[in-house]
């Protein structure tokens, strides 16, 4: 694995690699990485000829100034695991390299009703922070096809939105959510749970589950209402929410509905300081 820090020699790289025919998937994360991630990472190797993955604490997207400086790190081990899953590059780059001229955020993307719910509405700004770091990422590596999670199930609409509105020609690919056994989904933020606030967190789980079995004989406010006292029950100190959204656009799902939308149930909620976020779509068999 070659390690970047700077665009320049970065993107030197690239087009040589790009001028022989080959096909560039990208990974963007945050590190601290997990399974999750190598599961992209892996998804790319299967699809692309080369693989890029990304490092960088984007500062633009934390809405809460201890969450950012909170955030774990671990370097060393990160880049033992993208060697042993054979990625071809790390971008490594610092704040500076990303953002010469300060973070401010100078471009508004138009992202509309997607922007004002869920995610949107309890951490304002993260998505325009998410689409000014993923924009430069996308313009600086112009990968084939772009690699990102389901458990960030509200990022991924905001992206194909971000492509569809630059008009950046890069394929969106969504891989599943990867789960401990206990069905609590990986996360780098899990690292700064206890064992035993490990154990509580996997509530959200088995709630999305509830849900997805509940979810066509229960009025959806009646079922969001006992899942989130469930929730502040079995030890979160805040629930931000629980919602049932039709999976293509979020809009909210007030009746029960046996009819064919495709159905998501979201969940944010704080342990011991910890924002914990998870989804589930409701039609398929996960
Ligand atoms: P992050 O480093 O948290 O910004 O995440 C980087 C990418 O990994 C995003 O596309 C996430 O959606 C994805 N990701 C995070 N956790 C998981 C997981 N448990 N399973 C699959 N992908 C994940």
């Amino acid at each position: 694995m070659i390690l970047f820090k700077c665009i320049n020699a970065l993107q030197k790289y690239l087009n040589q690699q790009k001028n022989s025919r080959l096909s560039v998937g990208f990974v963007p994360t945050m590190g601290a990485l997990h399974q999750g991630h190598l599961s992209l990472i892996g998804m790319s190797k299967a699809k692309c000829d080369f693989t890029v993955c990304s490092i960088f604490v984007n500062p633009t997207q934390f809405n809460n100034s201890n969450d950012f400086e909170q955030y774990p790190i671990s370097l060393e081990n990160d880049i033992r695991l993208l060697e042993q899953a054979q990625c071809n590059i790390l971008f490594l780059p610092s704040a500076n390299e990303i953002y010469p001229n300060g973070t401010a955020l100078s471009t508004h993307y138009q992202l509309g009703f997607i922007e004002t719910i869920l995610e949107g509405k309890f951490r304002p700004n993260h998505f325009q922070g998410v689409c000014q770091v993923v924009h430069k990422l996308l313009d600086i590596v112009a990968p084939d096809m772009l690699f990102l999670g389901q458990k960030d199930y509200q990022q991924c609409m905001v992206i194909q939105q971000l492509i569809a509105l630059t008009g950046i020609k890069t394929q969106l690919i969504i891989g599943p959510t990867l789960r401990e056994s206990s069905g609590l989904a990986m996360s780098s933020r899990n690292m700064r749970l206890s064992d035993d606030d490990k154990q509580k967190a996997t509530t959200i789980y088995q709630m999305l589950q509830y849900i997805k079995q509940q979810c066509n004989h229960q009025m959806p406010n009646e079922l969001t209402a006992s899942v989130t006292k469930q929730l502040l029950k079995n030890g979160f100190n805040t629930v931000d929410y629980v919602a049932i959204c039709n999976a293509n656009n979020l809009e909210p799902i007030t009746e029960t509905d046996n009819s064919t939308i495709p159905k998501v149930v979201l969940i944010a909620a704080f342990l011991n300081g910890v924002r914990l976020i998870d989804n589930l779509l409701l039609n398929n068999t996960e």
